[in-house]
Formats: C-alpha cells, sequence, structure tokens
C-alpha cells in the first residue's frame, strides 16, 4: 500500500490544535504527498470535508460534514455535526448557492449543528426552495420531515423563530424535507432527483438500529462514495457499489484495528478495507477520526491492506479532495 496521509491543516486548526495538544497526533505517520490541500479548486469538482471527527469533544476536529464543491461553488453540504457550523464558514459556504443539504442519520456527530447553518442562512435572502433529504424514522429516531419540524416548527419547535423555513415566509427559503426508506439497511438504493448537474443515489446502511444512509454522487463521469456510519451488514450497500471505482470513498474511522466493534455500529478497519477492496476506489479516505481510531493507526492501516492496495489518506478538518 501506497499511504499518502496528509496532516496539513489550517492556520485556524493549527491554533486549536496548538492549544489543545492533542495527543492523537503524536501516533499518527509523518505526512507524505499530499492528496489534498484547504483550497478547493475553482474548476471542477470537489468535495471537502468539513468536519472529520467523531462525536466525542476532542483535538480540533468537528463532527462529520461534507461540501461538494462544482466550479467554485459549494452545491451539496451532507451533514452537519457538531462543530461544523465554523467550519462551513471557514470554508465559505453558503446555503444559498446549496442544491440540497443530505444527512447520513440522525446523531449529533451527523446532524447537530443543522439549526446553527439554517440560521446563518436566514440572513442570505435565499428563496428559492432547498432540498433536505435523510433518512426515514425509527423507535427515538425523528424522520428527517419530523427533524426539521422539531427543530423550527412555529408552533413547537425548539427553535420556533426560525419557522419560516417550513412555509417559506419572513425571508426564509422553503425547506423541502424528504425522508428515505431505509428498513435497517435493507431498503433499495434510491436515485434523488437534485441537479442536472451531478447525480446522488443514497443508499441504506446498517447503523445498529439508527436509520442510515450512505451517498453515492457523480459529477461529469467521476464519482465519490460516502459510506456515512454503517456496519458491515450494510450487504446491499458493498454489493451495490462493488467494482464501482469511484475517484475517491469516505469511509468513517471509528474503531482501531484490536478494539471490538461496539454494538455493531461500525466497520472494522479490516471490514474498511473489505469494503475498499470490492468497490476499489482510486482513493480511499478515512474520516470521523477519533483519538480511539487514531491512536493505533497503523494496526488499522495493515487491517486495510490485507484486502486494498490503493492510496490511504486520513482527513482533518477542511482537507479538500478534488474529484
Ligand atoms: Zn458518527
Amino acid at each position: 500500500m501506497h499511504f499518502a496521509g496528509w496532516f496539513g491543516i489550517s492556520s485556524a486548526a493549527a491554533i486549536l490544535a496548538a492549544c489543545s495538544a492533542p495527543a492523537e497526533t503524536a501516533d499518527e505517520p509523518a505526512s507524505s504527498s499530499p492528496a489534498s490541500s484547504t483550497e478547493c479548486p475553482l474548476e471542477g469538482a470537489a468535495v471537502q470535508v468539513l468536519g472529520s471527527g467523531g462525536p466525542i469533544a476532542e483535538a480540533a476536529r468537528a463532527g462529520t460534514s461534507y461540501l461538494l464543491w462544482i466550479d467554485g461553488e459549494p452545491r451539496l453540504l451532507i451533514d452537519a455535526g457538531a462543530g461544523s457550523f465554523l467550519r462551513f464558514a471557514e470554508a465559505g459556504g453558503k446555503l444559498a448557492t446549496l442544491d440540497a443539504i443530505l444527512l447520513t442519520h440522525l446523531h449529533a456527530d451527523h446532524a447537530g449543528d443543522l439549526a446553527g447553518v439554517l440560521n446563518s442562512g436566514g440572513f442570505e435572502g435565499r428563496s428559492e426552495p432547498l432540498a433536505v433529504i435523510g433518512p426515514d424514522a425509527a423507535p427515538r429516531f425523528p424522520g428527517t420531515a419530523e427533524f426539521l419540524e422539531r427543530l423550527v416548527s412555529k408552533d413547537s419547535g425548539a427553535f420556533a423563530y426560525n419557522g419560516g423555513y417550513l412555509d417559506g415566509t419572513e425571508n426564509k427559503p422553503l425547506l423541502e424535507a424528504r425522508d428515505v426508506t431505509t428498513a435497517g439497511g435493507n431498503a433499495e438504493a434510491e436515485g434523488l432527483d437534485i441537479s442536472n448537474d451531478f447525480s446522488v443515489t443514497a443508499h441504506p446502511v446498517n447503523h445498529g438500529v439508527v436509520p442510515a444512509l450512505g451517498y453515492a454522487i457523480e459529477v461529469g463521469g467521476k464519482a465519490v462514495v460516502i459510506t456515512g456510519d454503517q456496519s458491515s451488514a450494510s450487504e446491499a450497500f458493498a454489493a451495490d457499489l462493488t467494482g464501482s471505482r469511484p475517484a475517491i470513498l469516505f469511509a468513517h474511522h471509528v474503531i482501531n484495528g484490536e478494539a471490538g466493534q461496539p454494538r455493531g455500529l461500525h466497520r472494522t478497519p479490516f471490514e474498511i478495507g473489505e469494503l475498499a477492496g470490492a468497490i476499489e476506489p482510486e482513493r480511499l479516505v478515512l474520516t470521523h477520526n477519533m483519538v480511539r481510531s487514531l491512536s493505533r493507526v497503523d494496526d488499522s492501516l495493515s487491517a486495510i491492506a490485507e484486502s486494498y492496495d490503493g492510496d490511504v489518506s486520513i482527513a482533518t478538518d477542511l482537507d479538500c479532495y478534488p474529484l
């Protein structure tokens, strides 16, 4: 395996890192050739990792979030995990140019900053409706439409003052919510009609009892696949994408090489390698990184290398990967 880990960080992240002295960096391998930078190109498509962390507040990582850029414009926001509000601003994200917001699932490390992003977007004066697409409901998890109701409904929302998002009044764009059927990861993949410039397929995945989705996005003949949080029980996801050879596979790297799989929620590094070996991306990017997953990153890379021999990068916040 050619390991192309890139640990360049933005000035803001560097300041945070200097203040918090994250222990995780001590065990990370030295950087080699960069596959990304914190500046996305003005031409072509790229995916920027806004938040490369998980649910635990540690080091300089926001919760999971991605931004799809096309020709210098942010077009898709995928997840808005806790902390990503700040990264969205640092990246130059705007609600005004988005075609949609996609959510993989409704854990706080993936959706906790959505209210902040919407609140900020309310100052942009956008009038066109905006699609918000995510998983359906299950016990203890509202569906995506219900989630938005609970956030900003004028009647009962936690942030009822932003209720204009649900009826397109008060200088807010109407949010068009859509629940994708997940069935525990067993529902069929669904093509989403979002834009003429790119295509998106929502793939139900298994994340324990949590309704969850992964996404495949194709722009100009190049594809990117985002696993979301998923366990190895996500068999349809793997089968549907086997041999699809995307430019990039973003895989959520939650646990290290030796730890057991907590409650069947996530793929182990070996299972990430199996998935990458089947999907055959040009580059595998590990994100949703935590101290627990990076503390023995060499074990993870060795486990992945048993099934996948392509390039591997470890994402930090704001890394931009051109397709
Ligand atoms: Zn997560």
